[in-house]
């Protein structure tokens, strides 16, 4: 049997009552794997990426991370966020903390590291995604690519297995994309499990081992890079790719 690190079987979620967010989804996702995810505004994307650390809770189907089965056991949520970081839009950083000092909270409050351990943790992940030297400021003394580059050491000092980074570019000015992107491309070499929500093709063609296309709540085409772009099969893949390419 495979190893998975993330499986959806025939997941589904509704907001409320009428609203089918997510159908059928049917998604495994081998250790290692790298993983990005694309389609229009509202398709399900962030929704289908927050129900892997249960931000979001689906109501029908098994979705598990590896080998733990969601649901609302509670014991269960915690090991499964012990396994899993996020990397949001919005980098979520605490304003009135120095770098250091939101990258060693959680560290210390949760996983009950002493101070130091905790700081010598987070100088370590600082100097991987090269910003080190701002370990001191606060974050709106820093540029937005900056401060993602804070909110990514931030995640990386939980030891998660699995990163998943929901449109993480999107919020910065396009001289910052890159230096974003560059870390991340960099711990996609690290052989960490990720799953991407971005729309920054060129990364999706460098990094993805697949690539895959949501509308409506379902995915509707997944392919290697190469076949995704050059030889999409669905209309509304094709669709999509003529808009944004
Ligand atoms: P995407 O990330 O692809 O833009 P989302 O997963 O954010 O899509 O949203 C999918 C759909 O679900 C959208 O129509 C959105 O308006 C709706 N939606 C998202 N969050 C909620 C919520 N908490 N309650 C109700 N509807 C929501
Ligand atoms: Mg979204």
């Amino acid at each position: 049997m495979p190893d998975y690190m993330i499986e959806f079987a025939k997941v589904n979620k509704w907001y409320g009552n009428h609203f089918h967010v997510l159908r059928d989804i049917d998604l495994q996702v081998r250790k290692g794997e790298r993983i990005v995810i694309c389609g229009p505004s509202g398709s399900g994307k962030s929704t289908l990426i927050r129900c892997i650390n249960r931000l979001e809770a689906h109501q029908q189907g098994k979705l598990t991370v590896d080998g733990l089965e969601l649901s609302d056991d509670v014991k269960v949520l915690h090991e499964v966020r012990r396994k899993v970081g996020m990397v949001f839009q919005q980098f979520n950083l605490f304003p009135h903390l120095t770098v250091l000092e939101n990258l060693t909270l959680a560290p210390i409050q949760v996983n009950k590291l002493s101070k130091a351990e905790a700081e010598e943790r987070a100088m370590t992940q600082l100097r991987r995604v090269q910003i080190a030297e701002q370990a001191h400021k606060y974050p709106l003394q820093l540029s937005g690519g900056q401060q993602q580059r804070v909110a990514i050491a931030r995640t990386l000092c939980l030891t998660p297995q699995v990163l998943l980074f929901d449109e993480p570019t999107s919020a910065l000015d396009p001289e910052m994309i890159k230096e974003v992107l560059d870390v991340m491309t960099e711990l996609a070499e690290q052989g960490i499990t990720m799953l991407c929500v971005t729309h920054e093709m060129g990364f999706a063609k460098s990094v993805a081992d697949r690539v895959i296309f949501m509308d409506a709540g379902q995915i509707v085409e997944e392919n290697n890079p190469h076949d995704f772009f050059n030889r999409p099969r669905n209309e509304r893949t094709q669709a999509f790719l003529a808009k944004i390419l």
